[in-house]
């Protein structure tokens, strides 16, 4: 079903982020049509260059993060037909009147900031001074939101200034996966799990992000955030909610982050001995040390956790969060472990599983439980457990394997104005009110990251966090 017409300025339009993931995620929208004929995109960056420059550009990009579509020469033409570009100063007066008078009344205002977030005050101010968005219109923002709950705070109440909180969608792609989603329908949309999901049947929840590349390019960047910071108080923390919420009364943006919040509110802090942190050594690539600037760095590239959430649903049930650079392989999911049966009536040696219930986000997205069965044959009562494979390609025809980018979603519900795969801003901040006291904790005890190899699962002691409980980690690959 195609959008309402819609004028959308991307802020940011020559950067990397727009040319890999805004600009193709648009087009594969415009290829599904999906994108009405009055739609427009507005490219605007500091650099000086012709409309027709940048749609050079744009279609350049096109042909890298988004092939198969962009092989349809007329697709791409009435694609491009829709891109229009403005050299506009984020800090200075230059383009604004201009882009003021390219902007239709009659249409979705949207302004995507995919600038550093030391220029969104500027953006918003000068959205507001030029009288340029009008009182529907709606702004994206990228992360990092802040890096601790002060720049957070801050970051709120410079948006707050000029645009209500209904205006205003903090992206966290994680949230924009087609599995991520379908986590919320198999909770919420069979009456099989939701009885289950609680303590007296979950023996633990695993969240694990994981990545074989290193830090690389960025080394400078990351060695200020670190792992929690990168990845733990935005991603793991929004996996972990969704799991863990009450079930929302409604559908609906406020109602499903309400619940998300109350999770966040509910997250213990962890005793430091809880917490393992490492750091990559050199194999075919440089070490984390190499990779960043500060060869004494005490910067994370690898975080394990165990934690609890103190409500009458999970009372007892520990959930642990790993995620890390140069791990074995790219994998990320979410895995339930259910509790063993209460009795079991079956010999010793017949063996016993518990059911695992594992939400694939990357690489093939997917859904599978495994369920114990008798080993077929006349081997007596013998149990295997076998999965149940829920992968979209499987179940739903090829077509489904072709799961949508995150952000081909995220930016439409942008466009129609739905907040829930969104952070709102109260949630960003509890996150890192969480966060913050445990970066302080072990920043004041001198702690160093403990070296691991890379291409393994992270440091020996990720393991003995699970091994102290008699727990074992999935293979990450
Ligand atoms: P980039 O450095 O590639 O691009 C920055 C863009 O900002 C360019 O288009 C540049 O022209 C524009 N710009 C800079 N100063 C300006 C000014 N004064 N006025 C107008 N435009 C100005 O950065 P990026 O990688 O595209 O990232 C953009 C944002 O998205 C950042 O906040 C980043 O943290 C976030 N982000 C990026 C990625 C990614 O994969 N690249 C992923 C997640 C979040």
């Amino acid at each position: 079903i195609p959008v309402d017409p819609f004028d959308l300025v991307i802020f940011g339009g020559t950067g990397d982020l727009a040319r890999r993931k805004i600009l193709p995620a648009l087009y594969r929208r415009f290829c599904d049509e999906q994108m009405p004929r009055e739609a427009r995109i507005i490219g605007a960056a500091r650099t000086e260059q012709s409309p027709q420059e940048y749609r050079d550009w744009v279609a350049e990009g096109l042909k890298e993060f988004a092939p198969r579509s962009a092989a349809d020469p007329d697709a791409m033409a009435g694609f491009l037909d829709r891109v229009d570009y403005l050299p506009v100063d984020a800090k200075g007066e230059g383009g604004w009147s201009d882009l003021k008078s390219k902007m239709r009344a009659n249409v979705v205002q949207a302004f995507y900031f995919s600038v550093a977030p030391a220029l969104f005050g500027d953006l918003a101010e000068r959205l507001h001074h030029y009288g340029i968005a009008h009182e529907g219109a709606r702004i994206v923002v990228e992360k990092p939101f802040g890096r601790d709950l002060g720049t957070a705070r801050s970051l709120n109440a410079t948006l707050a200034e000029h645009f209500d909180e209904s205006q205003i969608y903090r992206i966290d792609h994680y949230l924009g996966k087609e599995t991520v989603q379908n986590l919320m329908a198999v909770r919420f949309g069979n009456v099989l799990f939701e009885p289950l999901w609680n303590a007296q049947y979950v023996d633990h929840v695993q969240i694990t992000v994981a990545e074989s590349v290193g830090v690389g390019g960025r080394g400078s960047y990351y060695d200020k955030s670190g792992a929690m910071r990168d990845m733990v108080q935005n991603h793991l923390m929004q996996l972990l909610c969704l799991t863990a919420m009450e079930p929302p009364s409604r559908f609906e943006p406020d109602a499903v982050r309400d619940e998300k919040l109350k999770v966040i509110r509910a997250l213990q802090s962890p005793p430091l001995k809880d917490i393992v942190r490492g750091q990559y050594k050199a194999g075919d690539n440089p070490s984390y040390l190499d990779d960043v600037e500060e060869p004494d760095s005490r910067t994370e590239s690898f975080i394990a956790m165990k934690l609890h959430i103190a409500n009458w649903r999970w009372n007892g049930t520990p959930f642990y969060l790993r995620t890390g650079k140069r791990l074995k392989t790219r994998k990320s999911e979410i895995v339930v472990h259910f509790k063993e049966p209460p009795h079991s009536i079956f010999d010793e040696d017949a063996g016993s599983r518990p059911n695992i219930l594992s939400i694939r986000l990357q690489p093939d997205e997917g859904i599978d439980l495994s369920v114990t069965i008798k080993e077929p044959g006349p081997g007596g009562m013998r149990l295997i457990d076998v999965p149940l494979d829920m992968s979209f390609a499987d179940a739903l025809g090829p077509e489904a394997a072709d799961v949508p980018d995150a952000y081909e979603r995220l930016i439409m519900d942008v466009i129609r104005g739905n907040q829930t795969l969104f952070m709102r801003g109260d949630e960003v901040e509890a996150a890192w009110a969480w966060t913050d006291p445990l970066i302080e904790a072990w920043t004041e005890r001198g702690d160093r990251p403990v070296p691991y190899e890379p291409g393994s699962a992270g440091p020996e002691d990720s393991a003995i966090l699970m091994h102290r409980d008699s727990r074992r980690w999935r293979e990450v690959g």
